[in-house]
């Protein structure tokens, strides 16, 4: 047998890659989540989608969180740390996950860094930068199939026929938590809360990046993306780290 083929330094560690989409309600987290499912083969993990599921389905978590929900205020640290945490134990997030609307307080920021750090799990960040009177504006023409859950608006993203889904043909709804005044309390609730975890990333020296999300069409923020992830070297989830001998010919994803 060949000398290579003993090698015991060759190690198959799949290191997963985490990219988290940071930004305000309405700057397009869960559009872009979706072009990049697309793009790099990994889920989607959105806190939003699985607590609506469990205020949905009635179960008991979702019974303790509803009135929260339809307020736009935060749920408890510890159950969304639990909830994100089971589900990124799953089988189709080895190669790594998009984290959509998560984490949202510094706390969940310091748990999730220790979490992915034991993981060997490579980080990157995308903050999506979206002025608030766009905001605004877009999250009173949003509307939501209340079967399949996919998102319209009546800006960028219409129906062929207004008001009904493309899909299955259900009749849109307004989201509870779209409602303007609620958009604000939520707005109000992310400058308090959410915005510090920037700081936390960059204290931990997170990888980092903007990206212009208020004045551009959806697939041109993507093109935006794409490139930044694509300029780190991060197009490749999971990729396998090899041998020493064979590392110095592919870079390992997120060094
Ligand atoms: P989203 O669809 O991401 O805007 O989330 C909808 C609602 O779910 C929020 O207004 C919160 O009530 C709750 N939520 C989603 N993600 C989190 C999180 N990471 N921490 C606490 N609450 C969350």
């Amino acid at each position: 047998m060949a000398l290579a083929d003993t090698d015991t330094t060759t190690v198959n560690a799949v290191r997963p890659l985490a990219v988290v989409l940071f930004g305000s309600p309405g700057s397009g987290k869960g559009t872009q989540s979706k072009f990049l499912v697309r793009w790099l083969g990994i889920p989607q993990v959105s806190t939003g989608d699985m607590l609506r599921e469990h205020v949905r389905t009635g179960t008991a978590i979702g019974k303790s969180i509803a009135a929260r929900m339809k307020a736009g205020e935060l749920v408890p640290d510890r159950l969304v740390n639990e909830l994100v945490f089971e589900r990124l134990s799953r089988p189709d997030c080895e190669r790594g996950y998009i984290l959509d609307g998560y984490p949202r307080t510094p706390e969940q920021a310091a748990e999730m860094l220790r979490v992915l750090g034991a993981a060997g799990t490579a980080e990157v960040v995308i903050h999506l930068v979206v002025d608030y009177n766009v905001i605004i504006a877009r999250m009173a023409g949003r509307r939501v199939c209340p079967t399949c859950g996919t998102l319209y608006n009546a800006i960028s993203n219409r129906p062929v026929q207004e008001g009904v889904c493309d899909l299955d043909g259900a009749t849109l709804v307004v989201r509870e938590d779209d409602r303007p005044e609620v958009v604000r309390a939520r707005l109000n609730e992310y400058e308090a809360l959410t915005r510090p975890v920037l700081e936390s990333f960059r204290q931990a020296g997170v990888k980092l990046f903007e990206v212009n999300a208020s004045d551009q069409a959806p697939q041109q923020v993507f093109e935006q993306i794409r490139a930044e992830l694509a300029s780190r070297g991060l197009t490749e989830p999971g990729l396998v780290e090899q041998s020493p001998a064979a590392r110095g010919r592919t870079e390992l994803v997120g060094k």
